[in-house]
């Protein structure tokens, strides 16, 4: 059932799922269709997590936030653990393009077409450039590799810092990932991404959000929105259930989807882990954070086909550090054409996103952030003049995104996008270990990050879940 804001819910739970992104959405479907009695709760007024839109001026403008691109594996995952109907309208995006002082490509993003576009374009010799794929595929997880992406590239392309740009930055932008990062987080994105393309929903975030929320219903899930879990009840090192502040609620298990950080400090409290836990959830790196643009074509009007996903650039090398400054001098532009939402009126939008650091945001005035904000905004109106000139006719929609915007709906400790570092991983898989029935899943360890690191990992959880549901 949907549980109204005002309502009380009522009786005892398998699992309180606690946020619905697609780890927490994906791992409560899969319990509700085991037929587990599962709670999911969001403090936001709709599921989705990132997974999410918007929409202005009365419903003619909606925009999208992160459906800019996902591996093909999103589209098993959806078949298996959502439906058939989900999977069949993921769709590969046809031309993802590298717009930069140091080259300009478009590619469909195959392994195929990477390969001849080092061979041919960068002129790195085919052994070579097998013998890179090779060793991304042979990566594994569980070797001590403690290699950085810099010394990968280093290793492969000495001395190329083109190739190192056209390799690295798509990911950089997928999870925020930079040249000191170890290089398995990369090999793991990368090869997920290379395996096929890359892969969008047809229809937009919001019917791909209302469909899962139909099938979470169909499968038994109790959901109510506008409901922030303040605090995971612990007694004596067991878990009982959630308070959202006005109500306790018991469950035998929660799976927290909030961030991970949050989680143990603010949700469950310090006190209850052991020390040793404590230590490596403090060494623990939140990832960075994210600005978007948002631009909205009036209605009536079009704008030529110039790709769906472009790379865009006007620092003359790559830079991981430099990605994150408010001087912005590289954004991604996600044009979303009528193919996005057949449904809706021929209508066209653009996204622009960069990465950031909250704390270039955070100790504004709000004269100084609003400033801020129209700067990016004109600053990203002139760069997609040059892909689209006389685009500003067109546009009667602007708006922006900050790191504040994306703290303030997903409750992510600065902001941050990608969940956390390499050794976040260890720390969310390990919560269960240190409090009975207490487990945690979403963006973490770079690896389970994204769409569809988010939703596998959902997957990976709710067996944890089950295997303790059946001892207890
Ligand atoms: C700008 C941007 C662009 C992106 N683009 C892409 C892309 O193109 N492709 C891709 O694969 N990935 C992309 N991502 C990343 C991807 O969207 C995320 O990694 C993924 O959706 C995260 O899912 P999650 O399960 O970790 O949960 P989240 O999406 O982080 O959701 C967590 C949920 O928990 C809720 N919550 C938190 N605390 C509480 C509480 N106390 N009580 C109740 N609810 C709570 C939040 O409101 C939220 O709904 C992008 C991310 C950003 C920010």
């Amino acid at each position: 059932m949907l549980y109204k804001a005002n309502q009380t819910i009522e009786g005892e739970y398998d699992v309180i799922v606690v946020g619905s992104g697609l780890a927490g959405m994906t791992a409560a479907n899969k319990l509700g269709k085991n037929g587990r009695k599962v709670l999911l709760l969001e403090s936001h007024n709709k599921l989705g997590g990132f997974a999410t839109w918007f929409k202005r001026n009365s419903g003619d403008h909606i925009f999208d936030i992160s459906l800019h691109g996902f591996p093909v594996g999103m589209i098993k995952t959806c078949r298996k653990y959502w439906s058939r109907e989900i999977a069949d309208l993921i769709v590969p995006l046809k031309r993802v393009r590298f717009v930069n002082p140091q080259f300009e490509v478009e590619t469909d993003f195959t392994k195929e077409h990477f390969t001849k576009i080092l061979i041919e374009k960068f002129q790195v010799e085919a052994e070579v450039v097998d013998n890179f794929f090779n060793h991304l595929a042979a990566m594994n997880f569980y070797d001590e590799n403690q290699m950085t992406n810099g010394e990968l590239f280093e290793k492969f392309f000495p001395g190329r810092p083109d190739i190192t740009r056209f390799l690295l930055e798509p990911i950089t932008y997928a999870n925020g990932s930079t040249l000191e990062d170890p290089a398995i987080t990369y090999g793991i994105v990368f090869s997920n991404f290379m395996n096929k393309g890359v892969y969008t929903f047809c229809g937009g975030t919001d019917q791909l959000i209302s469909k899962m929320k139909d099938e979470l219903l169909k499968n038994g899930v109790d959901i109510k929105l506008h409901t922030k879990v303040e605090r995971i009840v612990i007694k004596d090192g067991i878990t009982q259930g959630v308070d959202t502040g006005k109500q306790e609620v018991r469950g035998k298990a929660v799976l927290s989807n909030a961030n991970l950080l949050s989680t143990i400090n603010q949700m469950v409290g310090n006190e209850h882990f052991s020390s040793e836990y404590q230590q490596k959830a403090a060494a623990v790196r939140l990832n960075t954070s994210s600005a978007q643009v948002y631009m909205g074509i009036k209605q009536g009007e079009s704008i030529p086909d110039i790709g769906d996903l472009i790379f865009y650039s006007v620092a003359p090398t790559f830079n991981t550090d430099q990605l994150l400054s408010t001087e912005i001098t590289s954004q991604t532009f996600s044009v979303y054409y009528p193919k996005t939402r057949p449904h809706l009126n021929d209508r066209y939008s653009i996204v622009s996103s960069t990465n950031a650091r909250y704390e270039d945001w955070q100790d504004l005035s709000p004269e100084q952030y609003q400033k801020r904000k129209e700067r990016m905004i004109e600053y990203t109106l002139q760069q997609i003049e040059k892909l689209i000139p006389g685009i500003r006719q067109k546009i009667d929609f602007t708006d922006a995104s900050t790191p504040l915007t994306i703290e303030r709906y997903t409750h992510h400790q600065h902001g941050s996008s990608f969940g956390t570092k390499l050794e976040g991983l260890d720390v969310s898989m390990k919560m269960h270990q240190e409090i009975k029935g207490l487990f945690h899943s979403g963006s973490v360890g770079i690896i389970m990050s994204g769409w569809l690191g988010a939703a596998n990992y959902g997957v990976i959880q709710s067996h944890q879940v089950e295997s303790y549901l059946d001892q207890v």
